[in-house]
């Protein structure tokens, strides 16, 4: 496996494979990896001839007051897990080289990026977009695998792809959860033990949700309220949306719809912010 820290280094890399005609898979990461990030590794073996996995803790995607200094970092763990998994590159660029002194352009994706996480994180998604459109023309990916833990993030991707033509194909991973169903998620380190006690209210919430469908309820106003019952029982969420909408535009639904509907949430516990969400 070869660790690559240089942006020069990796473009010639990934240019000569291509040259070659080998196909490249890219599952972009902030690090601190776990099950759900090696899951998308799985998931384009069979498809890329070679896995690059970058590990980059992008400041742009951060506002300030946000827990960019303390977010998790672990190279060497890091470094072991894909080495076990069989991942062909690791690319982790420094900042100032993936920002360059002076740097002034910027991606923003305009439809799905101001909604949900947008309205409480509003330059997130401009972080990343444009770290993103940076990672795809260092590392020249055919395809890019994306986890539906981030569903707002997989939609506004996927739109930066179209609109700026990248010739890259989406895979989308499912969300891997622990044992007793809490979503993996790099920031569950932070959870104290009653705080993650309360988190795993969230995910009742979204099979409950997943339940009232199977039991014949298809308003989502009464999907949405029952499911924020459970919500309320975690003395220590502190909701900050939850909302039923469809799964390819995010707008939100009146009757749900098998499949197609999606329960977004986002909730602070204690001052750890969580995301999940469950097709229905
Ligand atoms: P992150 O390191 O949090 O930026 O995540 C990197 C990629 O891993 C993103 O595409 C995430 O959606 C995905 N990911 C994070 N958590 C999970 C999970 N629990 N299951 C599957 N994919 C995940």
């Amino acid at each position: 496996m070869q660790v690559i820290h240089s942006v020069d280094e990796m473009h010639r890399i990934s240019g000569d494979l291509r040259l070659e005609g080998s196909t490249i898979g890219l599952v972009p990461t902030m690090g601190s990896l776990h099950q759900g990030h090696l899951s998308l590794v799985d998931l384009v073996k069979d498809r890329a001839d070679r896995i690059i996995v970058s590990i980059f803790v992008n400041p742009t995607q951060f506002a300030p007051g946000e827990d960019l200094e303390k977010y998790p970092r672990n190279l060497e763990h890091d470094l072991n897990l894909c080495s076990d998994r069989k991942v062909d590159i690791v690319f982790v660029p420094e900042i100032r080289n993936i920002y360059l002194e002076g740097h002034s352009t910027s991606v923003i994706e305009e439809t799905f990026s101001s909604e949900f996480c947008g309205l409480s994180r509003p330059s997130h998604f401009q972080g990343v977009t444009t770290v993103c459109a940076k990672l795809f023309n260092i590392c020249c990916p055919n395809i890019v695998v994306l986890g539906q833990k981030d569903a707002q993030q997989v939609i506004v991707l996927k739109q930066m792809i179209k609109d700026l033509n990248f010739p890259i194909e989406v895979i989308t991973g499912e969300i891997c959860r622990e044992d007793d169903g809490l979503a993996m998620s790099s920031r569950n380190a932070y959870l104290t033990r009653e705080q993650r006690k309360d988190a795993l209210f969230l995910f009742q919430a979204l099979q409950e949700g997943k339940n009232l469908l199977e039991n014949g309820i298809f308003e989502i106003e009464k999907i949405e309220s029952e499911i924020l019952k459970y919500i309320n029982k975690g003395k220590l969420i502190n909701l900050e949306y939850l909302k039923i909408v469809n799964r390819e535009t995010l707008k939100p639904e009146k009757i749900a719809v098998r499949n197609q509907s999606l329960i977004l949430l986002a909730a602070r516990v204690g001052n750890v912010r969580l995301i999940d969400n469950q097709v229905l």
